[in-house]
């Protein structure tokens, strides 16, 4: 078992929570806040305890200077300090004498943010590449290190892996419930288990695919990566998402998985991807050559509700469609009333799916909206989590 804050003395000591403040921005204003409220538990008691918090977190990818204007975490500080009612003191470097100075200055319950720690993959990557000197250098300026970004538990960055590997180390309140409700799929589930996968690509989740075969009862797939499983089974997928290299993969899944990968019957294609085009709703043995597969059916919908309504556990991760083209977008918002009208314990698998059942207004339905895609999808297929394993145990 991994140590977590509460097994800390916290009193008078510097303790660096790395969070994860990667909300969806649109210029400089925050379109969904739910990561920032997700991470108030474990920096309130780390303040009650009388920790002076140093708040560390990435946003977004950061190329080019221009993208340092984009993703400052400026508005992140004055919404965390609105939250919490209590100033946040935000500096804006990722190191040097400001920083050092701040710190050296802080008082108990005082809250400091510094900026952007991808600032740093400017020069050479190196919080995305876990440079050792720039871990060691953020190790310095606390005691204790507390783990709450679980959107990048799978990834080695110095600001997770590259801290936790020079001082003490735990996880805060969010990543030991992500971990407590994701091992309720990988640890007994409760049967039948179903999984429900979409999005892109087949090559991404390769692994994934391989580990559930052996662990859920049932495998639903839809999405973009639909099309390479549907050629895969023999049919004409016209100008559909497909990975070549994927299909014997996908062959010899279906082959000995034939009862358990369940594919689309029916989807909805159309010649384009753009808004207001003419869509059509076809057998899968009926589609064109000059058709891309966008969506899947409403006769599939069927087929997934059955299987869902009988399951006792049901995860999903990755949208069934084009969804961000309303006419592609009703097989993932129905697939959405679907589960959460369901009986079983239903967990959500972050990034797109998250984001869809969010501002569908169907988050109090579900059991469980893990903050990370990758992380969750990583955790599901028994992968090692970096940052994760570092931490120390009890
Ligand atoms: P991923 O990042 O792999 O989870 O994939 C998410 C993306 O898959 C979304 O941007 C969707 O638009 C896209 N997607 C879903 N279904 C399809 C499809 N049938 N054809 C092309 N793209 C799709």
């Amino acid at each position: 078992m991994k140590k977590t804050i509460k097994d800390y003395n916290l009193k008078g000591k510097k303790v660096i929570i790395r969070c994860d403040f990667n909300v969806p921005m649109d210029n400089g204003i925050i379109k969904d806040d739910s990561r920032i409220r997700k991470s108030l538990k474990t920096i309130r008691y780390a303040r009650k305890n009388g920790a002076k918090v140093i708040l560390l977190s990435h946003l977004g990818r950061i190329k080019t200077e221009k993208d340092k204007e984009k993703y400052t975490l400026k508005p992140i500080a004055e919404s965390l300090s609105k939250l919490l009612r209590k100033k946040v003191i935000f500096i804006e470097e990722t190191r040097g004498q400001k920083v050092e100075d701040a710190v050296k200055n802080m008082k108990e319950k005082d809250i400091i943010l510094l900026e952007n720690t991808r600032f740093e993959d400017l020069d050479k990557e190196r919080e995305s590449k876990n440079d050792k000197k720039l871990g060691k250098y953020w190790a310095k300026l606390g005691d204790i290190y507390i783990n709450d970004a679980f959107g990048t538990i799978h990834r080695a960055h110095a600001s997770n892996l590259g801290i936790s590997k020079n001082i003490k180390s735990g996880i805060g309140f969010l990543v030991e419930k992500e971990i407590k409700e994701l091992e309720k799929l990988t640890k007994n589930p409760k049967r039948p288990y179903t999984i429900i996968l979409g999005g892109s690509k087949v090559s991404d989740k390769i692994g994934l695919i391989k580990n559930l075969t052996k662990k859920a009862d049932y495998i639903l797939i839809g999405g973009g990566m639909a099309f390479t499983f549907l050629k895969a089974a023999g049919f004409s997928i016209g100008s559909s998402l497909c990975e070549k290299d994927q299909i014997p993969f996908c062959k010899e899944l279906l082959e000995k998985h034939q009862d358990n990968i369940i594919l689309p019957i029916d989807i909805i294609t159309a010649s384009e991807i753009k808004e207001g085009t003419k869509t059509e709703e076809r057998f899968i043995n009926e589609i064109q050559e000059d058709e891309i597969g966008l969506d899947i059916g409403h006769k599939t919908l069927e087929v997934f509700k059955q299987y869902i309504d009988d399951s006792k556990t049901v995860f999903w991760n990755g949208p069934m469609g084009y969804f961000e083209i309303k006419e592609f977008s009703k097989g993932t918002k129905d697939l959405c009333k679907i589960i959460s009208s369901s009986k079983a314990y239903k967990i959500i698998g972050g990034g797109d799916t998250a984001r869809a059942v969010i501002e569908m207004g169907y988050e109090k339905n579900m059991d469980h909206i893990s903050t990370g895609g990758g992380a969750s999808l990583s955790f599901l297929e028994g992968a090692k989590l970096k940052a994760l394993d570092i931490i120390n145990e009890k």
